[in-house]
């Protein structure tokens, strides 16, 4: 056996005849610890939190806002002997106690783990999540575990354990792995033929057209879900939102919300690692796992695929084709979940703004969530349509 090498393919971009993005790297903060942040690099403590005398399960309250709305997340830790209703008790007490202490909260959720085994979000999964809407609250005081935005843990013990912890580095360049020539194969394949429908790879869209397509990776999430969601209906956007297997297992309601408004849904894996030097079977178990997950709530095929990090080797390759994904890719990361301020990110995004372009961004990062009304504002006077990538790809025959 050959020894493999590994190449950072920090020129792809390059390769594909497209502007890279000359700034220099920001530098990567540690990973959050702590839902509902976490899997990002975002400090949790950056958000503010609500304070009030209430049952000490109610670990921590914080909010956000995309401008317009404004979102609390409930963290809730409770013994793990603890019955659904004490948890449905504390989920209540906490809903009612945020929408009590901030009057602009539109929506308040909630996340209630074992506290013994709490390890964020990418530790074991919650016992219980509820999304509530303000206009809601009654509704759910009295439908309990019958109302609609609420998931339940069928079985608190139901969890698949992963030997490797999610990764901790988020997506910024397409990484490949493998020796030089299957590096060399690539890029001759990547030069020589687009659309990569026969392949399944998904690079970017027609060169000739003035549209771009708005990805964004790792949802959903409990707290930046719902204002994402909010700012792209404002915007009048639709765009195509990879999803991680556990989160959306335990936030279907957010899964739901995104096809309501037209988005469309693509895998991102079940535990968000890194695939390159996992077996074959385990790529193809997180790959299949998120699809059961997700079409389970949509009732409609998954058949978008984009690797945690950007690390793909010519096997995660194989693995996707075999399950029948296209593997996309992107064109323009503007490192959003470094949180390098809003008008970096804008100026990123406008100065990487080009025909057949795939935007890359993450769903829990409040700069994006500040910069994306302009952003859309100012693409479409330049002429651009912003579409979700499955339509780019349908179009691109
Ligand atoms: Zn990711």
């Amino acid at each position: 056996m050959k020894s493999p090498g590994v190449f950072l393919v920090l020129t792809l971009l390059g390769l594909l005849g497209l502007r890279g993005w000359s700034k220099p790297l920001p530098t990567v903060l540690p990973p959050g610890a702590e839902q509902p942040v976490a899997p990002g690099y975002k400090d949790a403590s950056a958000l503010p939190t609500l304070e009030w005398n209430r049952s000490p399960a109610i670990h921590r309250v914080e909010y956000g806002s995309n401008g317009f709305i404004e979102v609390a997340h409930a963290l809730i830790l409770v013994p793990k002997e603890a019955t659904v209703a004490k948890q449905l008790a504390f989920s209540l007490e906490a809903v009612k106690g945020a929408f009590a202490r901030r009057e602009k909260l539109h929506e308040v959720d909630v996340s209630v783990y074992a506290a013994e085994t709490f390890d964020g979000f990418g530790g074991p999964p919650p016992l219980l999540t509820a999304s509530v809407p303000k206009s809601r609250l009654r509704e759910f005081a009295s439908l309990g575990v019958d109302f609609e935005r609420l998931w339940l843990s069928d079985n608190p013990a139901q969890f698949l354990p992963f030997p490797r912890p999610p990764i901790s580095r988020r997506e910024r360049w397409p990484v490949f792995e493998g020796e030089e020539g299957e590096l060399q194969a690539q890029r001759r394949h990547q030069a020589a033929s687009r659309p990569e429908r026969a392949t399944g790879l998904y690079f970017h869209g027609p060169s000739d057209r003035r549209e771009a397509a708005l990805t964004f990776d790792d949802s959903p999430h409990p707290l930046y879900e719902p204002l994402l969601l909010d700012s792209l209906r404002r915007a009048g956007v639709r765009a195509t939102f990879f999803c991680i297997g556990r989160n959306s297992r335990v936030y279907p309601y957010f899964i739901r919300d995104m096809l309501q408004d037209g988005h469309e849904l693509g895998n991102h894996t079940y535990h968000h690692v890194r695939l390159p030097g996992l077996k074959n079977d385990q790529v193809i178990q997180e790959i299949l796992l998120t699809n059961q997950v997700l079409e389970s709530i949509l009732a409609m095929p998954v058949r978008l695929f984009r690797p945690p990090g950007g690390d793909y080797s010519n096997q995660t390759l194989q693995c996707a084709r075999e399950t029948g994904m296209t593997t996309v890719f992107w064109t323009d990361d503007p490192g959003d979940f470094d949180n390098p301020g809003d008008s970096v990110i804008e100026e990123r995004l406008l100065e990487n703004l080009r025909p057949g372009g795939i935007v890359l961004l993450h769903d829990n990062v409040e700069e994006t969530l500040q910069v994306l009304p302009t952003f859309v504002r100012l693409a479409e006077r330049e002429g651009y349509r912003l579409l979700p990538v499955g339509q780019m790809i349908e179009e691109d025959r």
